[in-house]
Parts: C-alpha cells; structure tokens; sequence
C-alpha cells in the first residue's frame, strides 16, 4: 500500500449545517469549517500491484458532492456502520462507479442494516421488479459483524462493536494488510487507524481493538446530553483513554462552533471539518493543510449575532 489518503468528506449531524431555517452563529457562520455535510470518509491508496483503490465509509446523501469535489471515478468497497439515512442515502449515485469501472462493488454490513438497505433501495436489490429497465447499481452485498475482519486490495478493515443509544452499530479499524492478511508491521500514517461515528458508548469488548491507534475518528455531538451521541465532555474523556497520537472529532451540531471550541480541545485532539485529510505527518496532522487555516480570524471578525 502507498499513496495513503484518509478524507473526511463530511462531518456534520444528520441535518446537515447550516440547519435548514436557522440563523443561530454556526449556521450564519463564515467559517468554512462550520458548513458540514453529512458524515462518510473516503480511503484512497495504491495497492501492491499499483491498482489505484477507494473505499467508502458509508455512503450519506452528500456523497454525490464529496466525490464531484475529490474526483472519484471508481468505488471498491463500502462499509456501512449502521443505516440511519445520513449514513445510507447515497447509495443511488454509486451507479456512476459501475458504469465506469464495469465492476459490481462490494457493500459490506451488518444483517440488520443490510436489510434495511434492501428494503430503502428495492429498485437496487429487486430490479427485476422495477416497472422499466432502469440502470441501478451493481451491488454485491457481504454480511460482517464484529469479529469479521475483512481483508481486499492490502486494506484490512477490523468490524467493531460501538453502541448508538440502544442501537448496536460498527465502527471499523483500519490497517495496512500483508499477503497473509495480517496487519502489517510498517502501518502508513494515518493508520492504524478507528472510525467511530454514532456512538454513545463503547462496550468492554471493543476497548482492545483500539489500542495502539495512531488516530481516532470519534463521534462528538454538542455540549448537552443526547441519547445517542457523545457530548463533547464524553468524547474527549473517551479519547482521553482510548489515547490515540491524533483524534479527530466528527458529526457536529450547530452547537459546536469551530473556532471557539477547536483551541480548547486537550493537545492531540481537534475538531475536523469537511474535506480534512489526515495522516499530514506526526501528531496532529492537517493543521498546515487547513484550508482555511486564516478561517479563525475570519470566525472572529464575523461575529455571527
Ligand atoms: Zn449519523
Ligand atoms: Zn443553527
Ligand atoms: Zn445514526
């Protein structure tokens, strides 16, 4: 593997911000970094044989502008965490993937998401029973759970088992494979590396799977309770013992206001936004490739209201 590449195309809440309707600080915000998509992660990496390869971490309803932004025009695999419709409802435009690469993709989940998958895209799963022939995508769907490592192109993808409210869902660590499947001894930064999006707790078994992590992807809502979420004060002590090199934190309201909370965050941890790629060298990588890296001082001289 090389060439690695780790984006977080979106980090916002379900609702997407700025919200629809609401003029708070954050959603009138000129800060760049307060516009936030809805989640998915992007991998790109040259495998061994020197094949180009790009997974998906879900697949929101954003996706179709997370890819027009990064140019992809192939697709080799989707996981899914769990299928709450921020995290599914991009599965249409994979289509495009297929009619360019001319391969079916590998979507890889649980049993109960693949079924609401099944359910919420008939017109992919049932074609048969769609009224014309229409081209939908060529999915070829894998069943995985905690436990069920995945290994494709030198890419091993460790399901894990995290908690959103009562709702069990996955979160995956990643790694760089050798021939055998195993991890390999020389991980490429940003890996070893979690992603864990919807989660409002980490269940004993899961705690070994993150150890030894370079970064940390971690669900971090706002400053309130939720039923289904981190608070901000649950994700950095979460974090805090997990203790990851970097910690990148995701799927914000338009109560975190990145400019205020982002320097307050305990050293190796921030705030991403959309479109960050990590993995730009050690520590806390991204700070040099912000792209709006004067964005705090324009934070600042907006002032919102
Ligand atoms: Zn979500
Ligand atoms: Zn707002
Ligand atoms: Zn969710």
């Amino acid at each position: 593997m090389r060439d690695l590449e780790v984006i977080l195309c979106g980090t916002g809440t379900s609702s997407g911000i700025p919200l629809i309707g609401c003029r708070c600080a954050v959603c009138t915000s000129d800060d760049p970094r307060d516009r936030r998509t809805r989640c998915g992660a992007c991998l790109r990496y040259v495998d061994d044989d020197g094949t180009p390869r790009v997974v998906l971490l879900d697949c929101p309803p954003d996706h179709r502008e997370h890819s027009l932004s990064l140019g992809l025009d192939r697709c080799d695999g989707i996981y899914f965490t769990h299928a709450h419709v921020d995290h599914i409802f991009g599965l249409d435009d994979v289509r495009r993937y297929n009619a360019v690469q001319r391969t079916p993709i590998e979507i890889f989940a649980e049993p109960e998401t693949m079924s609401a998958l099944e359910r919420v895209f008939q017109h992919i799963f049932r074609k048969q029973d769609n009224v014309n022939p229409s081209f939908v995508a060529d999915l070829v769907p894998q069943a995985i759970g905690p436990g069920s490592t995945v290994v494709r192109h030198g890419l091993r993808i460790e399901p894990l088992r995290l908690l959103h409210g009562r709702l069990p869902i996955l979160g995956f660590r990643l790694e760089a494979a050798d021939p055998d499947g195993t991890p390999s001894t020389d991980q490429p930064a940003p890996f070893p590396l979690a992603y864990c999006t919807d989660v409002s707790g980490i269940p004993p078994e899961t705690w070994p799977a993150l150890e030894g992590l370079r970064t940390l992807v971690l669900d971090m809502l706002r400053p309130r309770n939720h039923p289904t979420h981190f608070t901000i004060d649950q994700a950095i002590d979460a974090a805090t013992r997990i203790g990851a090199d970097s910690t990148w934190f995701l799927h914000m309201s338009h109560e975190i206001r990145h400019a205020e909370l982002d320097p307050q965050l305990p050293p190796g941890m921030r705030l991403a936004w959309d479109g960050v790629r990590l993995g730009a060298g050690p520590g806390v990588g991204g700070r040099d490739s912000d792209p709006a890296a004067d964005a705090s001082a324009v934070a600042d001289g907006a002032g919102g209201e």
